[in-house]
């Protein structure tokens, strides 16, 4: 499933090909992925220049100077750019044509989004989907503090609370294993019990692998954007996750698995406290 470094790679990959084009087209080849498509969105955005592009979470804003488009890759989405006259495939539900270029979206099990903003409708960061976001993990206000100070009444495990996302954005499952380890935070402590300098650990090493993740992933960022590019997606050398009962690469004690709400956490009992 992409993640927060898979989708800001993907913003990098694209940006450079979007940013200053104009629309000449939108293909809707379905009604819609998790929810339907705006169906007048041909209309809205044919021949508005895109002015940027940004990200909030894992959602990847398109920005116009008369809305934004709001694109979220769900659970095997993928964005590329395409020549214009490259034949769609059976997965390939939008594209924002882009003169010579196409932006395809191609999304196997539609838990994905598209969906339009309109300046009228006010911030964007008052949309349903991205006003109960966390902070970002690589913005200026994160910090051990941050972390310290919005869990003093949170009686939940650590991992739990960083998966919520309302504190923090972007720590999905593996990156909450891997910071939790690098930090040598057990995953069960409750997250009002952690200390702040426990949590200037925690939010140091949450910075230092997803900005090495967004590192390896912009290497392969060829990928996103070729006719014949892989899924793009990158597998790190990770030091837990899913590496049930292989030794620690620390101490050699095997790693353990556990399920904490229905999700599978990955630590070493040895290293994390
Ligand atoms: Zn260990």
């Amino acid at each position: 499933m992409p993640e927060l470094p898979e989708v800001e790679v993907t913003r990098r990959g694209v940006a450079p090909h979007v940013e200053g084009r104009m629309v000449s087209g939108v293909v809707l080849r379905h009604t819609g992925l998790r929810w339907p498509f705006p169906p007048q969105l041909p209309e809205i955005l044919a021949g508005h220049t895109v002015r940027g592009t940004a990200r909030r979470g894992k959602y990847l804003l398109i920005l116009f100077e008369h809305g934004t488009l709001i694109v979220h890759l769900g659970m095997s989405g993928h964005l590329r750019v395409l020549p214009h006259d490259t034949p769609p495939k059976k997965h390939d539900h939008f594209d924002l044509q882009l003169g010579e270029q196409v932006l395809r979206l191609s999304d196997p099990r539609r838990f994905g989004a598209v969906l339009w903003h309109a300046v009228e409708e006010g911030d964007i960061g008052n949309h349903l989907l991205l006003r109960g976001l966390g902070i970002e993990p690589l913005g200026e206000a994160f910090d051990g503090e941050w972390l310290y100070r919005q869990t003093r009444n949170r009686t939940a495990a650590i991992k739990q609370v960083l998966l919520a996302g309302d504190i923090v954005v972007g720590v999905g499952n593996i990156y909450a294993s891997e910071s939790l380890f690098r930090a040598c935070i057990n995953p069960k402590t409750p997250a009002h019990r952690i200390g702040l300098v426990r949590y200037e650990r925690l939010a140091l090493a949450i910075r230092e692998i997803l900005a090495a993740a967004i590192e390896q992933g912009g290497s392969s960022l060829r990928d996103f954007i070729g006719v014949n590019g892989q899924s793009g997606y990158f597998q790190q050398n990770y030091f837990t996750y899913a590496r049930t009962g292989e030794p620690c690469r620390i101490c050699n004690t095997p790693i353990r698995q556990i399920v904490q709400g229905q999700r599978s956490t990955f630590y070493c009992p040895n290293c994390q406290k």
